[in-house]
């Protein structure tokens, strides 16, 4: 018998392929990522084995514990891939570059000169994703939305970090209505920076409570983490 996150996945997926059709777009442009902070190294395995490839964590040291309960499995599914969705600590930097595929939270040069650094004494390239706070609000990170221009251009040099797009997690509220034109702007911006940089493809916007929205707005990865593995026990 299926576990209840295997069927929690399964529902999301068909959620997601309903909102790509309402929204006239392409299934596979939409990306679920599982966000497995604050669960178990059992919890990930678990969504592993129903076919799930993409994960977010908040925090390198909760995620350093987790990965070697992770690593018989790990040489398995090549296409296995951790993200950092949590603010990146300067003395966290090293050990994030090491741990994750990509960190999807940059929001200052600073942070990105270091990552790059560490990026380079691994020898790879990260990915990363740029914070962008449209609001006063919204969570503490981020970069405010007239900073972009700058980042992007000082990011051009630090080649071994790849800026793949932007991420936002609008202020909190019941109503997924009200995330709306959060995620509008962060589209528009993304549009607009992409015709300079075009390697800025992905939105990574929209949580469990209003992943719908988000994709009727446009995200390539939405963040689900209640959905699939139920409530946290702690708050991050
Ligand atoms: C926790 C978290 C999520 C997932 O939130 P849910 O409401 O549980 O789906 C998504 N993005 C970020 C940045 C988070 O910290």
């Amino acid at each position: 018998m299926p576990g209840a996150i295997s069927q929690n996945l399964d529902r999301l997926r068909n959620q997601i392929a309903d909102a790509c059709a309402r929204a006239h777009r392409d299934p596979t442009t939409v990306h679920l990522m599982a966000v497995s902070k604050t669960h178990p190294a059992e919890a990930i395995l678990e969504a592993i084995a129903a076919g799930q490839r993409l994960f977010g964590e908040n925090r390198v040291q909760e995620f350093a514990s987790k990965k070697p309960a992770l690593s018989t499995l790990y040489a398995l599914p090549s296409t296995l891939s951790f993200h950092l969705i949590g603010p990146l600590q300067n003395n966290k930097t090293a050990k994030a570059a090491e741990l994750f595929d990509a960190v999807d939270t940059i929001d200052s040069l600073k942070t990105a000169a270091r990552l790059n650094a560490a990026a380079e004494a691994l020898h790879k390239t990260i990915p990363i994703l740029i914070e962008v706070k449209l609001s006063p609000e919204a969570s503490k990170h981020g970069l405010a939305p007239e900073e972009l221009p700058r980042l992007l251009e000082a990011l051009t040099p630090l080649t071994h970090l790849h800026p793949a797009g932007l991420m936002t997690v609008p202020p909190l509220d019941a109503d997924p209505e009200s995330a709306r034109p959060y995620f509008r702007r962060l589209r528009e911006l993304r549009d607009t920076h992409a015709a300079k940089h075009p390697t800025l493809a992905e939105l990574s916007m929209g949580m469990s409570n209003d992943f719908e929205v988000a994709i009727e707005e446009g995200s390539t990865t939405v963040r689900i983490g209640t959905a699939i593995f139920g409530k946290r026990v702690s708050s991050e």
